[in-house]
């Protein structure tokens, strides 16, 4: 596996790959690898000859009082695990590789990055639009891979990509969850055991949420309660508990194939999101 810390370097492998008419996938990552990152390389391999995996914590997507400073950081376990699993290059860029001197240039979403998510950390869809935007460029990739874990991110960089002329295709994938239904997450990490335990509540109350919509259940107020019993149960505070539309993330009034229930909610300092179809 190529380990390398330069779009040069990438760049070049790359090439060499698709000179030899190889399908090429990007599956950027903020390291602190597990499973649900694995499966993403999975689910890459359906759809190309070589796999790249990025590891890159975008300081940008970041706001100032996030935990960019301390977000988990292990590189060795992340090349050994990506080893193991069949990557072909891994590309582990500096701030300084991605940004270079006098950085200059903004992206702004304007549609959907204000609501979910973007209502509780401003500039955060602006700051990952950015990153991706560079990363595919750089790569230059047949397909990239994102989980649907970040759902509304998924939907943002389809968008950006169609908006930009990126013309890498924007592959989804599922959410790799433990037998309890967390849903795995680097930030994982931080949780205690106890803590790992009202963690596992959220996918619970979510589907239950979604049980009682569909025995007739009001959809405003089963969530407002569900946000008071995630409170009581030992969250610290619920950014968001909604159902919306998976093709369009309007509200839904009424719930229809399409619908997702999505939720963010603090454990401590740590801050844990899932969502999933109804
Ligand atoms: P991250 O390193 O958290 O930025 O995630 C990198 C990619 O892995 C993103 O496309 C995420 O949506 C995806 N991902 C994170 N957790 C999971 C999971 N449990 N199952 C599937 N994909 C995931």
């Amino acid at each position: 596996m190529l380990i390398s810390r330069t779009k040069q370097e990438l760049r070049d492998f790359i090439s060499g790959a698709k000179s030899q008419g190889k399908k090429v996938a990007l599956v950027p990552t903020m390291g602190a690898l597990h499973e649900g990152h694995i499966s993403l390389l999975h689910e890459a391999k359906k759809h190309a000859d070589i796999l790249i995996t990025t590891i890159f914590v975008n300081p940008t997507q970041f706001g100032p009082n996030e935990d960019f400073g301390r977000y988990p950081r292990q590189e060795e376990d992340d090349i050994a695990l990506l080893k193991s699993n069949g990557c072909d290059a891994v590309f582990l860029p500096s701030v300084h590789e991605i940004y270079g001197d006098n950085f200059s240039t903004a992206i702004h979403v304007t549609r959907n990055a204000d609501i979910l998510c973007g209502a509780f950390r401003p500039g955060h869809f602006d700051g990952v639009a950015l990153v991706v935007s560079k990363l595919l460029n750089i790569a230059g990739a047949d397909v990239a891979v994102f989980g649907e874990k970040d759902y509304q991110q998924l939907y943002i960089i389809r968008q950006m990509a169609k908006d930009l002329n990126i013309p890498t295709e924007i592959i989804g994938a599922p959410t790799l969850r433990e037998s309890t239904g967390l849903a795995l997450s680097s930030r994982n990490k931080y949780l205690t055991p106890i803590e790992k335990e009202i963690a596992s509540t959220l996918n619970v109350k979510m589907r239950d949420v979604l049980a009682a919509v569909k025995a007739g259940a009001d959809i405003q107020s089963t969530l407002d309660d569900a946000k008071n019993q995630l409170v009581a149960g030992g969250f610290t505070k619920v950014d968001y508990i909604e159902i919306r539309e998976g093709d369009n993330l309007e509200v839904t009034e009424n719930l229809t194939n399409k619908s997702r229930i999505f939720a963010a909610a603090w454990i401590g300092k740590t801050r844990l999101i899932d969502n999933i179809p109804a």
